[in-house]
Protein backbone atom coordinates (compact mmCIF):
# COMPACT_ATOMS: atom_id res chain seq x y z
CA UNK A 1 0.00 0.00 0.00
CA UNK A 2 1.71 3.26 -0.82
CA UNK A 3 0.95 5.61 1.69
CA UNK A 4 -0.37 8.86 1.43
CA UNK A 5 1.51 11.88 2.68
CA UNK A 6 -0.93 13.03 5.84
CA UNK A 7 -3.94 11.93 6.68
CA UNK A 8 -6.29 14.09 9.12
CA UNK A 9 -9.05 12.15 10.86
CA UNK A 10 -11.58 14.67 11.88
CA UNK A 11 -13.03 17.98 10.33
CA UNK A 12 -13.91 20.04 13.51
CA UNK A 13 -11.82 22.94 14.15
CA UNK A 14 -9.02 21.52 15.03
CA UNK A 15 -8.59 19.34 12.49
CA UNK A 16 -9.30 21.94 9.70
CA UNK A 17 -6.94 24.40 11.35
CA UNK A 18 -3.59 21.77 11.13
CA UNK A 19 -5.21 21.01 7.85
CA UNK A 20 -4.87 24.76 6.91
CA UNK A 21 -1.10 25.08 8.28
CA UNK A 22 0.23 21.57 6.29
CA UNK A 23 -1.86 23.05 2.86
CA UNK A 24 -0.06 26.37 3.37
CA UNK A 25 3.43 24.75 3.66
CA UNK A 26 2.38 22.84 0.10
CA UNK A 27 1.96 19.73 2.48
CA UNK A 28 -0.66 16.95 0.48
CA UNK A 29 -3.37 16.54 2.60
CA UNK A 30 -6.23 13.94 3.40
CA UNK A 31 -8.76 15.30 5.55
CA UNK A 32 -11.23 12.01 6.76
CA UNK A 33 -14.27 12.55 8.67
CA UNK A 34 -17.10 10.11 9.77
CA UNK A 35 -19.94 12.90 8.18
CA UNK A 36 -21.02 14.20 5.52
CA UNK A 37 -19.76 17.27 5.58
CA UNK A 38 -17.12 18.76 7.93
CA UNK A 39 -17.90 21.66 11.23
CA UNK A 40 -21.13 20.19 12.60
CA UNK A 41 -20.34 20.93 16.28
CA UNK A 42 -18.56 24.77 15.01
CA UNK A 43 -22.22 25.10 12.69
CA UNK A 44 -24.27 23.97 15.89
CA UNK A 45 -21.89 26.67 17.76
CA UNK A 46 -22.82 29.50 16.54
CA UNK A 47 -26.32 29.23 16.57
CA UNK A 48 -26.61 30.31 19.96
CA UNK A 49 -23.71 33.00 18.43
CA UNK A 50 -20.08 31.97 17.52
CA UNK A 51 -18.30 32.60 20.41
CA UNK A 52 -14.83 32.37 18.68
CA UNK A 53 -12.79 33.52 21.86
CA UNK A 54 -12.40 35.61 24.73
CA UNK A 55 -10.48 39.23 25.28
CA UNK A 56 -9.51 39.51 28.72
CA UNK A 57 -5.57 39.54 29.52
CA UNK A 58 -3.64 36.75 28.03
CA UNK A 59 -2.52 35.92 31.38
CA UNK A 60 -6.27 35.59 32.78
CA UNK A 61 -7.43 33.53 29.27
CA UNK A 62 -4.82 30.93 30.14
CA UNK A 63 -5.37 30.54 33.72
CA UNK A 64 -8.57 29.65 32.79
CA UNK A 65 -7.26 26.53 31.63
CA UNK A 66 -6.73 24.84 35.13
CA UNK A 67 -4.18 22.63 35.48
CA UNK A 68 -3.39 22.27 32.13
CA UNK A 69 -2.62 26.40 31.58
CA UNK A 70 1.15 26.25 31.79
CA UNK A 71 1.52 23.22 29.22
CA UNK A 72 -1.25 24.65 27.19
CA UNK A 73 0.81 28.23 27.11
CA UNK A 74 2.88 27.91 24.48
CA UNK A 75 0.14 26.88 22.19
CA UNK A 76 -2.07 29.66 22.72
CA UNK A 77 1.00 32.12 22.42
CA UNK A 78 1.33 30.67 18.66
CA UNK A 79 -2.45 30.70 18.14
CA UNK A 80 -4.17 32.71 20.79
CA UNK A 81 -7.31 35.03 20.79
CA UNK A 82 -5.36 38.17 18.99
CA UNK A 83 -3.88 35.80 16.59
CA UNK A 84 -7.43 34.32 15.90
CA UNK A 85 -9.38 37.28 15.28
CA UNK A 86 -6.94 38.04 12.94
CA UNK A 87 -7.23 34.62 11.33
CA UNK A 88 -10.88 35.37 10.93
CA UNK A 89 -10.68 38.72 9.68
CA UNK A 90 -8.12 37.17 7.11
CA UNK A 91 -11.23 35.46 6.16
CA UNK A 92 -13.39 38.32 5.54
CA UNK A 93 -15.39 38.06 8.93
CA UNK A 94 -15.26 41.10 11.28
CA UNK A 95 -15.40 40.39 14.82
CA UNK A 96 -16.28 42.08 18.04
CA UNK A 97 -16.30 42.62 21.49
CA UNK A 98 -19.30 41.63 23.49
CA UNK A 99 -20.34 43.02 27.03
CA UNK A 100 -18.65 40.06 28.69
CA UNK A 101 -15.71 40.72 26.66
CA UNK A 102 -16.29 37.61 24.71
CA UNK A 103 -15.58 37.66 21.39
CA UNK A 104 -17.97 36.77 18.27
CA UNK A 105 -18.32 37.43 14.43
CA UNK A 106 -19.63 40.41 13.25
CA UNK A 107 -23.10 38.81 12.47
CA UNK A 108 -22.75 36.06 15.25
CA UNK A 109 -22.86 33.40 12.95
CA UNK A 110 -20.38 30.40 12.32
CA UNK A 111 -21.84 29.51 8.47
CA UNK A 112 -19.87 32.30 6.47
CA UNK A 113 -16.82 32.06 8.81
CA UNK A 114 -17.09 28.13 7.54
CA UNK A 115 -17.82 28.50 4.18
CA UNK A 116 -15.01 31.39 3.50
CA UNK A 117 -12.34 28.63 5.53
CA UNK A 118 -13.31 25.85 3.48
CA UNK A 119 -12.97 27.61 0.00
CA UNK A 120 -9.36 28.78 1.08
CA UNK A 121 -8.57 25.12 2.31
CA UNK A 122 -10.10 23.83 -1.16
CA UNK A 123 -8.19 26.29 -3.33
CA UNK A 124 -5.06 27.89 -1.17
CA UNK A 125 -3.10 30.77 -2.60
CA UNK A 126 -0.21 30.04 -5.00
CA UNK A 127 2.26 27.63 -3.48
CA UNK A 128 -0.52 25.73 -1.06
CA UNK A 129 -1.61 22.69 -1.44
CA UNK A 130 -5.15 21.79 -1.79
CA UNK A 131 -6.91 20.02 0.95
CA UNK A 132 -8.72 16.69 -0.21
CA UNK A 133 -11.80 15.56 2.00
CA UNK A 134 -12.87 12.16 1.98
CA UNK A 135 -16.82 12.25 3.53
CA UNK A 136 -18.22 9.18 5.54
CA UNK A 137 -15.47 8.03 5.98
CA UNK A 138 -15.63 6.71 10.01
CA UNK A 139 -11.95 5.58 11.11
CA UNK A 140 -12.26 2.49 13.59
CA UNK A 141 -8.51 1.84 14.81
CA UNK A 142 -5.29 1.16 13.33
CA UNK A 143 -4.51 -2.14 11.23
CA UNK A 144 -2.36 -4.74 12.09
CA UNK A 145 0.83 -2.39 10.22
CA UNK A 146 0.05 0.47 11.84
CA UNK A 147 -2.66 1.95 8.75
CA UNK A 148 -6.04 3.65 9.38
CA UNK A 149 -8.94 1.34 9.29
CA UNK A 150 -11.81 3.02 7.53
CA UNK A 151 -15.60 2.09 7.11
CA UNK A 152 -17.02 3.40 4.38
CA UNK A 153 -20.59 3.47 2.08
CA UNK A 154 -18.49 1.29 0.05
CA UNK A 155 -16.99 -0.69 2.71
CA UNK A 156 -14.40 -0.78 4.66
CA UNK A 157 -10.39 -0.38 3.60
CA UNK A 158 -7.36 0.85 5.00
CA UNK A 159 -5.15 4.13 4.40
CA UNK A 160 -1.65 4.42 5.39
CA UNK A 161 0.50 7.62 5.61
CA UNK A 162 3.38 9.34 6.50
CA UNK A 163 2.15 11.18 9.72
CA UNK A 164 -1.31 10.70 10.78
CA UNK A 165 -3.18 13.67 12.69
CA UNK A 166 -6.21 12.35 14.91
CA UNK A 167 -8.87 15.34 15.72
CA UNK A 168 -11.80 13.51 16.86
CA UNK A 169 -13.26 15.54 19.57
CA UNK A 170 -14.34 14.58 22.56
CA UNK A 171 -17.71 12.92 23.48
CA UNK A 172 -20.55 15.87 23.62
CA UNK A 173 -23.51 15.94 21.02
CA UNK A 174 -22.54 12.90 19.27
CA UNK A 175 -25.10 12.94 16.82
CA UNK A 176 -22.84 16.07 15.47
CA UNK A 177 -19.95 13.68 14.79
CA UNK A 178 -17.83 13.38 17.80
CA UNK A 179 -18.83 10.56 20.13
CA UNK A 180 -15.82 9.42 21.60
CA UNK A 181 -15.57 5.64 20.64
CA UNK A 182 -12.02 6.23 19.62
CA UNK A 183 -10.74 5.52 23.25
CA UNK A 184 -10.48 1.82 23.29
CA UNK A 185 -8.89 2.15 19.73
CA UNK A 186 -5.94 4.64 21.26
CA UNK A 187 -5.77 2.60 24.41
CA UNK A 188 -5.31 -0.58 22.13
CA UNK A 189 -2.64 1.41 20.80
CA UNK A 190 -0.75 2.31 23.61
CA UNK A 191 -2.00 5.87 24.66
CA UNK A 192 -2.67 6.85 27.96
CA UNK A 193 -6.49 8.02 27.57
CA UNK A 194 -8.37 9.47 30.66
CA UNK A 195 -11.98 8.68 30.53
CA UNK A 196 -14.23 11.13 28.87
CA UNK A 197 -16.57 13.04 31.53
CA UNK A 198 -19.07 15.71 31.33
CA UNK A 199 -17.81 19.34 31.17
CA UNK A 200 -19.61 22.25 31.25
CA UNK A 201 -23.14 20.67 31.95
CA UNK A 202 -25.83 20.38 33.84
CA UNK A 203 -26.52 18.50 37.26
CA UNK A 204 -29.52 16.58 38.43
CA UNK A 205 -30.60 17.57 42.02
CA UNK A 206 -31.06 15.25 45.44
CA UNK A 207 -34.65 14.98 46.60
CA UNK A 208 -36.27 17.74 49.05
CA UNK A 209 -37.04 15.99 52.32
CA UNK A 210 -39.42 18.74 52.36
CA UNK A 211 -41.58 17.73 49.56
CA UNK A 212 -41.01 13.77 50.90
CA UNK A 213 -39.29 13.53 46.95
CA UNK A 214 -36.07 10.75 46.99
CA UNK A 215 -34.30 12.75 44.43
CA UNK A 216 -35.49 16.08 41.77
CA UNK A 217 -37.69 18.70 42.19
CA UNK A 218 -41.82 18.79 43.40
CA UNK A 219 -43.53 17.51 40.66
CA UNK A 220 -44.84 20.71 41.26
CA UNK A 221 -42.17 22.66 40.77
CA UNK A 222 -40.61 20.72 37.56
CA UNK A 223 -44.02 21.56 36.19
CA UNK A 224 -43.94 24.69 36.69
CA UNK A 225 -40.65 26.00 36.42
CA UNK A 226 -38.20 23.37 34.20
CA UNK A 227 -36.81 25.84 31.61
CA UNK A 228 -36.65 29.34 33.25
CA UNK A 229 -33.96 31.18 34.47
CA UNK A 230 -32.81 32.48 37.83
CA UNK A 231 -31.53 35.96 36.82
CA UNK A 232 -28.76 37.30 38.49
CA UNK A 233 -27.89 34.97 41.29
CA UNK A 234 -24.58 34.17 42.94
CA UNK A 235 -23.24 30.50 43.41
CA UNK A 236 -20.61 28.69 45.51
CA UNK A 237 -19.24 25.42 46.09
CA UNK A 238 -18.41 25.00 49.68
CA UNK A 239 -15.93 28.05 51.28
CA UNK A 240 -14.88 28.57 47.17
CA UNK A 241 -15.47 32.50 45.59
CA UNK A 242 -19.12 33.38 44.96
CA UNK A 243 -19.93 33.46 40.86
CA UNK A 244 -22.77 36.01 39.25
CA UNK A 245 -25.09 35.59 36.42
CA UNK A 246 -27.69 33.16 35.55
CA UNK A 247 -29.11 29.54 35.52
CA UNK A 248 -32.00 27.75 34.53
CA UNK A 249 -33.93 25.06 35.91
CA UNK A 250 -34.15 21.87 34.12
CA UNK A 251 -36.84 18.85 34.56
CA UNK A 252 -34.40 17.15 37.01
CA UNK A 253 -31.57 19.51 38.28
CA UNK A 254 -30.23 22.80 36.68
CA UNK A 255 -27.87 23.87 34.01
CA UNK A 256 -27.07 27.47 32.29
CA UNK A 257 -23.73 29.52 32.15
CA UNK A 258 -23.46 29.92 35.64
CA UNK A 259 -23.41 26.40 36.50
CA UNK A 260 -20.96 25.04 33.62
CA UNK A 261 -18.72 27.45 35.08
CA UNK A 262 -18.87 25.47 38.37
CA UNK A 263 -18.76 22.45 37.01
CA UNK A 264 -15.40 21.14 36.80
CA UNK A 265 -15.55 21.59 40.83
CA UNK A 266 -19.08 20.28 40.97
CA UNK A 267 -18.08 17.10 39.29
CA UNK A 268 -14.92 16.21 40.85
CA UNK A 269 -16.66 16.81 44.71
CA UNK A 270 -19.35 14.32 43.53
CA UNK A 271 -17.00 11.88 42.69
CA UNK A 272 -15.19 12.45 45.88
CA UNK A 273 -18.01 12.37 48.05
CA UNK A 274 -21.16 11.05 46.21
CA UNK A 275 -22.61 14.57 46.25
CA UNK A 276 -21.93 18.04 46.28
CA UNK A 277 -23.47 21.46 48.06
CA UNK A 278 -24.06 24.50 45.79
CA UNK A 279 -25.03 27.56 47.85
CA UNK A 280 -27.33 29.57 46.12
CA UNK A 281 -27.77 33.25 46.68
CA UNK A 282 -30.61 34.80 45.29
CA UNK A 283 -30.34 38.45 45.92
CA UNK A 284 -26.99 39.13 45.79
CA UNK A 285 -26.75 43.03 45.48
CA UNK A 286 -28.22 42.84 48.81
CA UNK A 287 -26.30 42.07 52.32
CA UNK A 288 -27.01 39.49 54.83
CA UNK A 289 -28.12 41.90 57.40
CA UNK A 290 -30.82 44.19 54.54
CA UNK A 291 -31.98 40.43 54.06
CA UNK A 292 -32.63 40.15 57.34
CA UNK A 293 -34.12 43.47 58.44
CA UNK A 294 -36.51 43.53 55.37
CA UNK A 295 -38.22 39.93 55.83
CA UNK A 296 -38.29 40.64 59.80
CA UNK A 297 -40.02 43.86 59.03
CA UNK A 298 -43.79 43.87 60.23
CA UNK A 299 -46.28 42.66 57.40
CA UNK A 300 -49.46 43.00 59.05
CA UNK A 301 -52.07 41.29 57.37
CA UNK A 302 -50.08 41.27 53.70
CA UNK A 303 -49.05 37.76 52.57
CA UNK A 304 -45.86 36.10 52.89
CA UNK A 305 -45.25 36.24 49.26
CA UNK A 306 -46.47 39.88 49.13
CA UNK A 307 -44.30 41.21 51.55
CA UNK A 308 -41.20 39.42 50.21
CA UNK A 309 -41.84 41.08 46.72
CA UNK A 310 -42.69 44.20 48.07
CA UNK A 311 -39.79 45.04 50.31
CA UNK A 312 -36.84 42.58 48.53
CA UNK A 313 -38.54 41.88 45.08
CA UNK A 314 -38.39 38.48 45.35
CA UNK A 315 -40.80 36.26 43.72
CA UNK A 316 -41.41 34.38 40.88
CA UNK A 317 -38.50 31.01 40.75
CA UNK A 318 -36.49 31.94 43.65
CA UNK A 319 -39.94 32.23 45.77
CA UNK A 320 -40.90 28.81 44.44
CA UNK A 321 -36.97 27.58 45.34
CA UNK A 322 -37.82 28.65 48.86
CA UNK A 323 -40.94 26.71 48.75
CA UNK A 324 -38.73 23.50 47.62
CA UNK A 325 -36.08 23.71 49.97
CA UNK A 326 -37.72 25.43 53.52
CA UNK A 327 -40.40 23.57 55.45
CA UNK A 328 -43.57 25.95 55.96
CA UNK A 329 -42.35 26.81 59.44
CA UNK A 330 -39.24 27.65 58.29
CA UNK A 331 -40.30 29.85 55.79
CA UNK A 332 -42.24 31.63 58.11
CA UNK A 333 -39.29 32.17 60.61
CA UNK A 334 -37.63 35.51 59.74
CA UNK A 335 -33.93 34.39 60.60
CA UNK A 336 -34.00 31.14 58.77
CA UNK A 337 -35.97 32.60 55.41
CA UNK A 338 -33.31 35.36 55.49
CA UNK A 339 -30.74 32.98 55.78
CA UNK A 340 -31.40 30.44 53.50
CA UNK A 341 -32.32 34.12 50.78
CA UNK A 342 -28.74 34.43 50.98
CA UNK A 343 -27.30 30.50 51.24
CA UNK A 344 -30.02 27.89 49.90
CA UNK A 345 -28.04 24.85 49.72
CA UNK A 346 -28.78 22.61 46.77
CA UNK A 347 -27.66 18.87 46.69
CA UNK A 348 -25.83 18.08 43.59
CA UNK A 349 -26.25 14.02 43.28
CA UNK A 350 -24.77 13.61 39.24
CA UNK A 351 -23.81 15.39 36.34
CA UNK A 352 -25.47 15.19 33.26
CA UNK A 353 -24.34 12.60 30.65
CA UNK A 354 -21.49 13.52 28.34
CA UNK A 355 -23.72 13.43 25.17
CA UNK A 356 -26.08 16.62 26.72
CA UNK A 357 -22.55 18.28 27.70
CA UNK A 358 -21.53 21.32 26.30
CA UNK A 359 -18.32 19.64 25.60
CA UNK A 360 -16.00 17.14 27.41
CA UNK A 361 -13.06 16.70 30.23
CA UNK A 362 -10.90 13.95 29.62
CA UNK A 363 -8.83 12.59 26.71
CA UNK A 364 -5.21 11.29 25.34
CA UNK A 365 -3.33 12.66 28.54
CA UNK A 366 -0.57 15.38 27.59
CA UNK A 367 2.03 12.83 29.22
CA UNK A 368 1.32 10.52 26.34
CA UNK A 369 2.81 13.37 23.71
CA UNK A 370 5.73 15.03 22.98
CA UNK A 371 5.59 18.74 23.16
CA UNK A 372 4.52 18.67 19.47
CA UNK A 373 1.64 16.34 20.41
CA UNK A 374 3.21 13.33 19.10
CA UNK A 375 2.58 10.07 20.55
CA UNK A 376 5.46 9.42 22.56
CA UNK A 377 5.27 5.56 22.11
CA UNK A 378 3.88 6.09 17.79
CA UNK A 379 6.25 8.55 15.97
CA UNK A 380 4.42 10.07 13.09
CA UNK A 381 0.75 9.97 15.53
CA UNK A 382 -0.24 13.20 16.53
CA UNK A 383 -3.24 14.32 18.36
CA UNK A 384 -5.49 17.97 18.90
CA UNK A 385 -8.67 19.61 20.12
CA UNK A 386 -10.80 18.63 22.22
CA UNK A 387 -9.92 14.57 22.03
CA UNK A 388 -6.81 16.00 24.47
CA UNK A 389 -7.31 16.16 28.27
CA UNK A 390 -7.82 19.91 28.72
CA UNK A 391 -11.15 21.63 30.18
CA UNK A 392 -11.91 24.90 30.53
CA UNK A 393 -15.54 27.05 30.70
CA UNK A 394 -17.32 28.34 28.14
CA UNK A 395 -16.80 31.81 26.72
CA UNK A 396 -14.74 30.95 23.76
CA UNK A 397 -11.93 28.84 25.33
CA UNK A 398 -12.98 25.21 23.71
CA UNK A 399 -12.85 26.64 20.16
CA UNK A 400 -9.79 28.63 20.98
CA UNK A 401 -7.73 25.73 22.53
CA UNK A 402 -8.97 23.36 19.84
CA UNK A 403 -7.67 25.38 17.10
CA UNK A 404 -4.53 26.48 18.83
CA UNK A 405 -3.91 22.62 19.45
CA UNK A 406 -5.02 22.34 15.69
CA UNK A 407 -2.14 24.72 14.56
CA UNK A 408 0.35 23.32 16.82
CA UNK A 409 -0.06 19.85 15.95
CA UNK A 410 0.12 20.99 12.32
CA UNK A 411 3.44 22.58 12.59
CA UNK A 412 4.90 19.32 14.68
CA UNK A 413 3.37 17.70 11.81
CA UNK A 414 5.70 19.68 9.03
CA UNK A 415 8.40 19.53 11.24
CA UNK A 416 8.28 15.36 11.50
CA UNK A 417 7.90 15.03 7.74
CA UNK A 418 10.84 17.52 7.22
CA UNK A 419 13.13 15.56 9.49
CA UNK A 420 11.86 12.19 7.76
CA UNK A 421 13.23 13.30 4.52
C1 LIG B 1 -24.05 23.36 21.62
C2 LIG B 1 -22.59 23.72 21.64
C3 LIG B 1 -22.21 25.05 21.57
C4 LIG B 1 -20.86 25.41 21.63
N1 LIG B 1 -20.52 26.71 21.55
C5 LIG B 1 -19.21 27.07 21.66
C6 LIG B 1 -18.82 28.43 21.56
O1 LIG B 1 -19.65 29.34 21.30
N2 LIG B 1 -17.51 28.75 21.77
C7 LIG B 1 -16.56 27.78 22.02
O2 LIG B 1 -15.39 28.11 22.21
N3 LIG B 1 -16.89 26.47 22.03
C8 LIG B 1 -18.19 26.10 21.86
N4 LIG B 1 -18.52 24.77 21.88
C9 LIG B 1 -17.44 23.77 21.98
C10 LIG B 1 -16.71 23.60 20.63
O3 LIG B 1 -17.65 23.50 19.59
C11 LIG B 1 -15.82 22.34 20.67
O4 LIG B 1 -14.96 22.41 21.77
C12 LIG B 1 -15.00 22.22 19.37
O5 LIG B 1 -15.85 22.04 18.25
C13 LIG B 1 -14.02 21.05 19.45
O6 LIG B 1 -13.31 21.01 18.25
P1 LIG B 1 -12.62 19.68 17.75
O7 LIG B 1 -12.16 19.96 16.34
O8 LIG B 1 -11.64 19.20 18.73
O9 LIG B 1 -13.79 18.58 17.71
P2 LIG B 1 -15.19 18.55 16.95
O10 LIG B 1 -15.64 19.90 16.58
O11 LIG B 1 -16.07 17.71 17.80
O12 LIG B 1 -14.85 17.79 15.59
C14 LIG B 1 -14.49 16.43 15.59
C15 LIG B 1 -14.70 15.86 14.19
O13 LIG B 1 -14.25 14.52 14.18
C16 LIG B 1 -15.17 13.70 13.49
N5 LIG B 1 -15.04 12.34 14.03
C17 LIG B 1 -15.25 11.91 15.29
N6 LIG B 1 -15.03 10.59 15.38
C18 LIG B 1 -14.67 10.18 14.13
C19 LIG B 1 -14.29 8.93 13.58
N7 LIG B 1 -14.24 7.80 14.32
N8 LIG B 1 -13.95 8.86 12.27
C20 LIG B 1 -13.99 9.99 11.49
N9 LIG B 1 -14.35 11.20 11.96
C21 LIG B 1 -14.67 11.28 13.27
C22 LIG B 1 -16.51 14.34 13.80
O14 LIG B 1 -17.48 13.99 12.82
C23 LIG B 1 -16.17 15.82 13.79
O15 LIG B 1 -16.35 16.40 12.52
C24 LIG B 1 -19.87 24.40 21.78
C25 LIG B 1 -20.25 23.06 21.84
C26 LIG B 1 -21.60 22.70 21.77
C27 LIG B 1 -21.99 21.26 21.83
Amino acid sequence: MNPIEVAIVGGGPAGLMAAEVLSRAGVAVDLFDAMPSVGRKFLLAGKGGLNLTHAEGFDAFVGRFGERAAALRPLLEHLGPAQLRAWAEGLGIATFVGSSRRVFPTDMKAAPLLRAWLQRLRHPAPGGAPVRFHMRHRWQGFTGDGALRFATPQGEHAVAARAVLLALGGASWPRLGSDGAWVPWLRDAGLDVAELQPANCGFDIAGSPVHGVAEGWSAHFAQRWAGQPFKTVALRVDDGPAVRGEFVATATGIEGSLVYALSAALRERIARQGTATLWVDLLPDHTAERVQAEVAHPRGSRSLSSHLKGRLGLDGIKLALLHEGLSREAMHDAAQLARAIKALPLTLVRPRPVGEAISSAGGVRLEALDAALMARDRPGLFVAGEMLDWEAPTGGYLLTASMASGAWAGQGVLRYLRAAG
